[in-house]
């Protein structure tokens, strides 16, 4: 079991992924809170027949799954179901944060959290992994394929960047190289090593 968690979180395609693959290939258990978050409504879940008992069998696909653009279109300015589905899925997402982080092997762990998230009572440290907006947008365009609006409008949702690094322990700056990452990423593992030893 793992005592030593560290959060990850950073803005859309400030390079969450780029840099938690790098922890993944060093045998650091990774936790991902938007995976958890999906596999809370998967298909068969029981959280899942939640939702469709008050939205109705229309918010299921052919293949059983939840019906994401729908979802999105029938929350879109619908607080208070957006709130309910909040309440539904915050507890089993958390639970199962926990059981992974309960069943990491690893000196310490790593708790990927969606730009939104602030710090949770399971995060001993916060790393923010960095870029500058315009090559935030830049590489969210190129992954994606998104409208500048829609990276914009999801940027606008998102805690801003000087927010994020108000909350940060450690900063990992992207706005170079893919290559620049793995050395700071080594760099933060000695040391996180050292914490998880000493915590
Ligand atoms: P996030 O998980 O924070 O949304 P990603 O790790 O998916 O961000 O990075 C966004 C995109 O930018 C991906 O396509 C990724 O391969 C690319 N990327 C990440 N870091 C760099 C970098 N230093 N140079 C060039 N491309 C990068």
């Amino acid at each position: 079991m793992t005592r030593f968690v560290v959060g990850l979180t950073g803005g859309i395609g400030s390079g969450k992924t780029a840099v938690s693959n790098r922890f993944l290939a060093k045998n650091i258990t990774v936790a991902d809170a938007d995976i958890a978050a999906r596999s809370v409504v998967a298909k068969g879940t029981e959280t899942l027949e939640i939702i469709r008992n008050r939205l109705g069998d229309d918010i299921i696909d052919s293949t059983g799954e939840l019906d994401r653009p729908k979802m999105r279109t029938l929350v879109f300015g619908k607080p208070d179901i957006r709130q309910w589905l909040e309440s539904i899925t915050h507890g089993p997402i958390m639970n199962l944060l926990r059981q992974t982080l309960a069943d990491a092997s690893s000196p310490y762990a790593l708790l990927v959290l969606s730009a939104g998230t602030g710090r949770t009572p399971l995060i001993n440290r916060m790393l923010v992994v960095d870029a500058p907006l315009e090559l935030q947008k830049q590489r969210v365009a190129a992954r994606d394929h998104s409208a500048p609006e829609t990276i914009d409008a999801i940027i606008a949702a998102q805690p801003t960047r000087a927010a994020r690094l108000a909350l940060a322990d450690d900063i990992i700056d992207n706005s170079g190289l893919p290559t620049a990452l793995d050395k700071q990423v080594e760099t933060l593992h000695q040391q996180y090593l050292r914490f998880a030893d000493y915590d």
